[in-house]
């Protein structure tokens, strides 16, 4: 189980993060506030005191589109999904989360707000009400197809039953955040016309023991009264761990009897009702196997990230009613954003608005669409942070280091930008990649070229102060996982030759060691592996920066001045950096 760290924060600082845009989710605990920061701001968790009145903050919530969590047990550990989540806030989570908090700050004065406990608190959408169709989700036609069957089941439900065939009752969403889950969920409703009976996993589990069984109960006896229709729960890994078999603490009890009583309620009805349970989750591999026993979710549906096309098309969908200026390109901003979900996009979309607004301008350029870029992948800049002269100094060669190495390297993530101006928390400068294609497979001296530009930063800064500072760490590490996983995974290693040490897991799995069992010589030769790998790279790195020594001196002094390289300068600085002799033959066999 994650343990999550929140810093303590005072109101005044919290509502001045809500009104910037900054705060993600909002939980209502019963001795504080939790909340967390967005993605962009560096998902940093805190928590703080109520100061004021609650209706206000709520309402404050609702206008800057804050997800307000459902009161939770402390058991689950709801995932904070990355990117914006505009979760639809029915007025009866609200009450749930007031009635919560006056619940415990008046130790049990019992205010009565009449909330059968049993009762399923699911948001009710009737009639298709849910307004999407499958015109609002792009990029995962795969997905969508299958969900088209799910639709006709619903609306053609007679044909199927009088041929006699069994409609399936539950189909499983898996897929990481943002991707568009509970969005597809919706849409399927929308498409069908059918009520959606949605709830979250994390809404079944409550302190009080039977309290979450009773509330599926609840949940499935409403949805038969109004098949056909859709029950979809959210994040369902919340109720649906595997079994324990008994933990030391009695609170894993309430969780399991949930689950159990959602598995009989499956069982309980036939298809052919009318009723579909829909499921999502991105931790597809904690959930116990029960749940996918043929009559329960035997259907997967894998809900992935968008590749190019697929971001265009989400892109597209986003920026309607949105007045874009004629500089704007998606297809520019789709070739950027290469592993963004479509909530990521969402987000992007929507930065970028506020961007142009906050400029006083009629339409959004694609300047904005940059910066918004920008501030999506790095955090808010932040020019106030103050580095000493030699900090920044160090940044700078760093950054110019990665950029020169970078211009000789094959086929892989061209340096389209470096900057040191500090933005956001961690990195003090950066520089942006423009990777030119999706890529799934990297060819070896591709890697090969990764890896030394990884090193690169580092590399200048040795050959410059003549040793390292701090900031290289997260290079070590990006370039060490990539070492690991070319010996490992992609069979690129000399000695241990093609054979994967690594069973390979969807990205988005966590969890569970995915290395095959291997005896200690080998894990000693991995070892030694990467580590040659990773000498070599960095050798060539030196070796290019020291040829290229004037130009690593110059291209740095111009940074320290601009604060930014890019576009034609950045170019013509790159076209002079000089490849050393050995390069391709150490690009071709390492
Ligand atoms: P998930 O449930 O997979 O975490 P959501 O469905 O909650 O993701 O997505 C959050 C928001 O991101 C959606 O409301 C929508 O605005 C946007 N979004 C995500 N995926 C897509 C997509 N495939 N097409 C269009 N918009 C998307
Ligand atoms: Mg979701
Ligand atoms: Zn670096």
């Amino acid at each position: 189980m994650r343990t999550e760290t929140y810093s303590r924060s005072a109101y005044s600082k919290f509502i001045e993060q809500v009104k910037s845009s900054q705060v993600q989710r909002v939980t209502f605990k019963p001795d504080r506030i939790e909340y967390c920061l967005k993605p962009a701001f560096g998902n940093q968790q805190y928590y703080t005191q109520l100061d004021g009145s609650i209706e206000d903050l709520t309402h404050l919530l609702q206008s800057y589109g804050v997800e307000i969590a459902p009161p939770e047990n402390t058991q689950t550990n709801a995932e904070t999904n990355a990117g914006i989540l505009s979760l639809i806030l029915s007025l009866g989570m609200l009450v749930g989360a007031f009635a919560w908090l006056l619940k415990f700050n008046n130790a049990g004065g019992g205010i009565g707000l009449g909330m059968g406990m049993g009762k399923s608190n699911a948001r009710i959408y009737n009639q298709g009400k849910t307004g999407i169709t499958f015109a609002d989700v792009a990029g995962v036609d795969e997905a969508k197809q299958e969900l088209q069957e799910v639709v006709d089941f619903l609306t053609n439900g007679e044909k199927y039953r009088k041929i006699g065939a069994k409609i399936p009752k539950g189909v499983l969403l898996v897929g990481p955040p943002g991707t568009g889950k509970t969005l597809l969920a919706k849409a399927v409703a929308g498409e069908a016309g059918v009520p959606f009976l949605s709830m979250s996993g994390s809404e079944f589990v409550e302190l009080y023991v039977g309290v979450g069984a009773s509330r599926v109960r609840d949940l499935f006896n409403r949805a038969k009264r109004q098949a056909p229709c859709i029950i979809f729960i959210d994040e369902l890994d919340a109720i649906g761990k595997t079994r324990s078999g008994g933990g030391p603490n009695g609170g894993n009890d309430e969780r399991e009897q949930t689950l159990n009583q959602l598995l009989t309620e499956m069982d309980g009805f036939n298809g052919n009702e009318g009723v579909i349970v829909i499921a999502a989750t991105n931790r597809p591999e904690t959930l116990d196997p029960a749940l996918r026993r043929p009559g329960r979710f035997d259907r997967q549906v894998l809900v992935d990230r968008p590749d190019k096309i697929g971001r265009i098309d989400i892109l597209k969908v986003h920026v309607q009613g949105v007045s874009l200026g004629e500089d704007v390109d998606l297809k520019v901003i789709a070739a950027k954003s290469a592993g963004f979900a479509g909530a990521d996009l969402a987000n992007l979309v929507n930065e970028a608005a506020l961007m142009a607004a906050r400029n006083n301008r009629q339409a959004v350029l694609m300047a904005d669409f940059n910066e918004a870029m920008e501030r999506v992948i790095a955090g808010l800049e932040k020019r106030s942070r103050i580095l000493t002269p030699l900090e920044r100094q160090t940044v700078a060669y760093h950054e110019v280091g990665h950029a020169l190495v970078g211009a000789l390297m094959p086929g892989n993530s061209k340096v389209s930008k470096i900057s040191i101006m500090p933005r956001g928390l961690g990195a003090l400068g950066y520089t942006l990649q423009t990777p030119e294609t999706d890529r799934f497979l990297l060819l070896e001296d591709e890697l090969r070229g990764q890896l030394a530009t990884l090193l690169g930063g580092r590399a200048a800064e040795e050959i410059v102060f003549g040793k390292v500072s701090t900031g290289a760490s997260d290079d070590i590490q990006k370039a060490t996982d990539l070492a690991e996983r070319a010996v490992t995974q992609y069979g690129m290693s000399a000695t241990l030759g093609p054979i994967a040490f690594e069973k390979n897991a969807a990205q988005f799995l966590e969890g569970g060691s995915t290395r095959r069992a291997i005896s200690s010589e080998v894990a000693v030769e991995i070892d030694r592996q990467v580590k040659l790998s990773i000498d070599q790279a960095r050798e060539m790195a030196l070796e290019i920066l020291r040829l290229n020594r004037g130009l690593l001196e110059s291209a740095t002094q111009v940074l320290l001045k601009t604060e930014v390289l890019e576009g034609k300068i950045l170019e013509e600085i790159l076209t002079q950096v000089q490849a050393p002799e050995k390069l391709t033959t150490w690009l071709a066999n390492g």
